[in-house]
């Protein structure tokens, strides 16, 4: 015992003790999701501009676009790993 494992959050620095409810790997996960100074608030800003689509319909219907059209499949890979990771985000 005396074990006080502290998960905490490298980009804000909140602090999840080990008796907070639902304690464990999916507290950070879950927290992520709501960080404020998360990275990926940013990256998912400039995806979203790269993308040029932000919402579950835009994004769904891009993909759809993305892999009719006639296109290098490299850069169409690219761009739909994109969407992927925009749509996880939501
Ligand atoms: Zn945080």
């Amino acid at each position: 015992m005396g074990d006080n494992r502290v998960l905490t959050c490298v980009y804000c620095g909140m602090e999840y003790p080990q008796d907070t409810p639902a304690w464990g790997d999916k507290i950070l996960t879950d927290h992520i999701k709501v960080c404020e100074k998360h990275p990926m608030r940013k990256l998912r800003k400039a995806l979203a501009d790269l993308v040029g689509a932000s919402t579950k319909e835009e994004l769904e219907s891009m993909e759809v676009t993305l892999r009719l059209v006639p296109g290098i499949e490299q850069d169409k890979i690219v761009a739909i790993n994109a969407i992927h990771a925009l749509l996880e985000t939501i």
